[in-house]
């Protein structure tokens, strides 16, 4: 018996994933983007934008009293950043581990963060931190059309049969 069906849930777990402006800035999307692919999860959508301060009031609403807050906003719209959903088993916690500390100076060689960025205020990547969060920010940075359900053609040599 498949221990996943290609309906199962599991599978479909997503998760939002921003290439900050300092990352798109510094040519980085590509390295970011090859380290998820890479692990074996999905792209299921994928655009670049200018932030503004709405957006950014809903997806960081819970640092809106941060004395940072400002300066946060400033970064996040400072130029363009890449938003991009990617699918998979156990994506939300796996993604967050592949990031790294909040912290650049404190986090991990191996890690986006610990091998790209030296400073908490220009870390090059968002990722959701539970299911519930994903599912509220792929909201605010999609629109249900912008997703693409496909199939991986190699999925039983990612999952096994
Ligand atoms: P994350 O989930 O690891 O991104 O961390 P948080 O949700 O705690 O914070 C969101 C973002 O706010 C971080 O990724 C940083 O870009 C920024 N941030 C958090 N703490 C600080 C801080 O102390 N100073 C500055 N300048 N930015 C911060
Ligand atoms: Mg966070």
């Amino acid at each position: 018996p498949r221990r996943h069906g290609s309906d199962s849930a599991e599978l479909q777990e997503k998760t939002l994933v921003l290439v900050k402006p300092d990352a798109v800035q510094r040519r980085l999307v590509g390295d970011v983007i090859k380290r998820f692919e890479r692990r074996g999860f999905k792209l299921v959508g994928m655009k670049l934008l200018q932030a503004n301060h709405g957006i950014l009031d809903k997806h960081y609403h819970q640092l809106r009293q941060k004395p940072f807050y400002p300066s946060l906003l400033a970064y996040m719209t400072s130029g363009p950043l890449v938003a991009m959903v990617w699918e998979g088993y156990n994506v939300v916690r796996s993604t967050r581990a592949m990031v790294g500390d909040t912290n650049s100076a404190e986090a991990k060689p191996g890690t986006i963060r610990g091998d790209f960025s030296m400073h908490v205020s220009r870390n090059v990547v968002h990722a959701s931190d539970s299911v519930e969060m994903a599912h509220k920010e792929i909201g605010f940075w999609f629109h249900s059309d912008e997703l693409v359900a496909w199939e991986c053609s190699d999925r039983d040599y990612t999952y096994g049969p």
